[in-house]
């Protein structure tokens, strides 16, 4: 066992993913030291985070809070800067041994990058990253001997039951999907939802904007597409299957028809944790699952006529190129929009499959063309709006 200290930078250190890896890193602090904090607007939390776990480094995104961060840090011997070129600049700082890509949406791809470049190890929330620009990043990874450790539930689960299995090739994985708050509706009955119905989740307590998604099913289709470039599957390897209790956290069948499963309560601590600490398992005190709480545990084919996000996310996966840089910008601007109830649910499926019909597939792209085609694309999907 590795008894050094990691160093971390924790990029969206405010989030729902940012905080709960706060908690591990002060239950675990012989394992893991806070180099860098990254936050986007969210001063307040990002002072008194500072404050707390006493990085060397704390970046706001926001450069209108930037004196405010200064004024209350900076006399604590914390350097503090501000915007998207210092975020990409202190992932690559000597110091830094770990980034947790924790920042939501595609504002997550230049810093993960960068951090990649620099040959940084990656613990990745930001599964945007990977549907943008997968094979960018996963081919700048190869390059840097950089392993990308998945934070995602499913993705955590797939790559916990290859442990001891990466020299077998894998027939198929089963990705589970909770179904979110609108499992078993019809579009009739989806017409008039509200943001807040949309907003409450069974099983998880996340962000807005993957809240949403895992309402539309647009979640699932992301977590396909990162699934194809974390794993190197082709599409028609990746299965999606409705499991409402979320125990079940995904499956891989090997070549010989065996399958291994990862199950557990529903607690992302769990795969940040398990991320952040590889090949490690750290002991914890998080709930235990109990089977007689669990009597039966279901499964069930997704809807894919009534939430179409699935079948588009496929579809961007199958064309390649800049088509699910286009989907998810489409998908970010539409969520934002239904967020602020400026379009209705159902709304949001159509904003997206009406700009990755219009818009061009572009092949062979570099950095700046995925900057282009995600500023286009967003173009597009506002003028829908
Ligand atoms: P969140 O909205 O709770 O937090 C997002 C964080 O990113 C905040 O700290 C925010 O300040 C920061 N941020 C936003 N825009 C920024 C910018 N431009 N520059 C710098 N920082 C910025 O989101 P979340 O739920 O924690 O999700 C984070 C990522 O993890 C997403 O990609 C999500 O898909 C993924 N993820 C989350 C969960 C979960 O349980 N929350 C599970 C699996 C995957
Ligand atoms: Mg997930």
């Amino acid at each position: 066992m590795n008894s050094e200290i990691k160093k971390l930078a924790i990029l969206g250190s405010t989030g729902s993913i940012g905080t709960q890896a706060l908690e591990v890193v002060q239950s675990n602090p012989d394992k893991f030291q806070v180099e860098v904090l990254a936050a986007g607007s969210n001063a307040d939390l990002l002072i008194q985070q500072s404050l707390k776990f006493r990085p060397n480094v704390a970046v706001i995104n926001d450069v209108s809070q930037l004196v405010k961060v200064k004024d209350a840090l900076l006399d604590e011997g914390i350097k503090v800067y501000g915007g998207e070129d210092a975020l990409a600049d202190v992932v690559q700082m000597e110091s830094v041994d770990m980034v947790l890509a924790a920042i939501v949406g595609y504002a997550g791809l230049r810093s993960t990058l960068s951090a990649v470049n620099a040959g940084k190890q990656i613990a990745l929330a930001n599964k945007e990253t990977l549907v943008v620009a997968g094979e960018l990043v996963t081919k700048a990874a190869r390059e840097k001997g950089v392993n990308l450790y998945p934070v995602d539930s499913e993705h955590s689960a797939i790559f916990q039951c290859l442990a001891g299995e990466f020299h077998n090739p894998v027939e198929k994985i089963y990705l589970t999907a909770s179904g979110g708050p609108f499992r078993g509706k019809k579009r009739e009955e989806l017409i008039g939802v509200t943001k807040a119905q949309a907003l409450k989740h069974p099983n998880w307590a996340m962000g807005a904007k993957i809240t949403i998604d895992s309402a539309t099913l647009m979640n699932k289709g992301l977590e396909v597409i990162e699934a194809k470039w974390l794993f190197h599957l082709n599409p028609d390897q990746i299965d999606v299957i409705v499991h409402p209790q979320s125990i079940i956290h995904s499956i891989v069948q090997f070549q010989d028809g065996s399958m291994k499963a990862q199950m557990g309560l529903p607690d992302m601590k769990l795969p940040i944790q398990y991320a952040m600490g590889y090949p490690n398992r750290f002991r914890s005190d998080f709930s235990r699952f109990d089977f007689l709480k669990y009597p039966s545990l279901t499964f069930e084919q997704p809807d894919k006529s009534t939430f179409r996000c699935l079948d588009l996310a496929y579809e961007a996966m199958n064309k390649g190129g800049n088509s699910a840089c286009v989907m998810n910008a489409a998908n970010e601007v539409a969520v934002a929009a239904f967020l602020e109830d400026r379009i209705p649910f159902l709304r949001i499926a159509e904003v997206i499959e009406e700009t990755m019909a219009a818009l061009e597939l572009k092949t062979n792209l570099r950095y700046e063309d995925f900057v282009e085609s995600d500023k286009v694309a967003r173009i597009k999907a506002t003028s829908l709006i």
